[in-house]
């Protein structure tokens, strides 16, 4: 067993906004496995930022469900609602360092400035359609209850030092499809990151603020996740630079599809853990149909 001090901890960090399905279940089983084999510890996080999303119900089923797959995790159980004192006080400190600035733009704003004739074919990056920049310009001493915070990525890359500082950063990845080291971006951060939202309208957070202080906050050694979220755990990796936060080494997974070959999605319930439960299913065999070995 791996002493204390280097055990490794895992998490799970669903959002309350669905109920568990499939590739939920893989990403659990994942992390919980490398914890158990490694004599880690296993946490869980409820990623509840969006109350209006949010519902008690389907917290109540993630733990039903989960502890009906046999997994155990430690309490208590970080809820991202309660935690808003510390992201404010990472927007603080990246305001202070002058990165941040107030937005109102909608997505048809987005879209206008985006088909202007002289733009290119926009590009996509982990919150969809790249910020063409519009309200760079204005200062954050403007910011009211009808802005969102964005991240000027140019000044955060400046900040850690310019591009060749950020080149140095790395994306450790232990999973088996991406395995190795990455190095950041600068120009593909700027061309196809850009400039993130980091405090959504009146949310006062955003998924990639709250995660990156969560899992410091936490502790976590190894963030496991699907491979969808790639892209973003290069953000990631760029917000830990800017807030000093310790780096995890990420492990990213396959995505779980259905038989269609889609992904699965939280609106689309075929999937749902609970489907399998009422259909008479077994833990043991959610693990043999997702292609893991029985549990240890
Ligand atoms: N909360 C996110 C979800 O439910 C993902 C969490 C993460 O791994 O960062 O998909």
């Amino acid at each position: 067993m791996a002493s204390a001090a280097a055990a490794p901890v895992e998490r799970f960090a669903p959002s309350p906004t669905g109920l568990l399905h499939l590739g939920h279940a893989f990403s659990a089983f994942t992390a919980h496995d490398a914890a158990r084999a490694a004599g880690g510890r296993f946490l869980l996080r409820i990623e509840d930022i969006d109350r209006s999303r949010a519902r008690p119900e389907y917290e109540r089923a993630i733990f039903e469900d989960l502890a009906w797959l046999g997994l155990r995790w430690e309490r208590p159980v970080m809820r991202q609602s309660e935690r808003m004192a510390a992201y404010r006080a990472a927007l603080d400190r990246l305001a202070g360092n002058g990165l941040l600035y107030p937005c109102r733009c909608t997505r048809r704003d987005i879209a206008a400035a985006l088909s202007a004739p002289q733009e290119g074919a926009p590009m996509h990056g982990p919150d969809g359609i790249v910020y063409p920049g519009t309200c760079r310009h204005r200062p954050l001493a403007e910011a009211g209850p009808e802005d969102a915070l964005r991240l000027d990525m140019g000044k955060a890359i400046a900040r850690l030092g310019g591009p060749a500082a950020v080149r140095r950063l790395v994306v450790e990845e232990i999973g088996p499809i991406h395995g190795g080291a990455h190095r950041l971006d600068p120009d593909l951060l700027v061309e196809g990151v850009g400039d993130v939202v980091l405090a959504r309208k009146g949310l006062g957070t955003s998924y990639h603020l709250a995660v990156v202080i969560d899992d410091a906050a936490q502790g976590v050694t190894h963030v496991t996740r699907g491979e969808d979220l790639f892209a973003a755990s290069f953000l990631h990796r760029l917000l830990q630079a800017l807030l000093d936060l310790p780096v995890p080494r990420w492990r990213h997974h396959r995505l779980i599809r259905d038989a269609a070959g889609r992904r699965l999605a939280k609106r689309c319930d075929a999937r749902a853990i609970r489907r399998y439960r009422a259909e008479g299913a077994t833990p043991a065999e959610i693990r043999a149909l997702l292609g893991l070995a029985p549990a240890g």
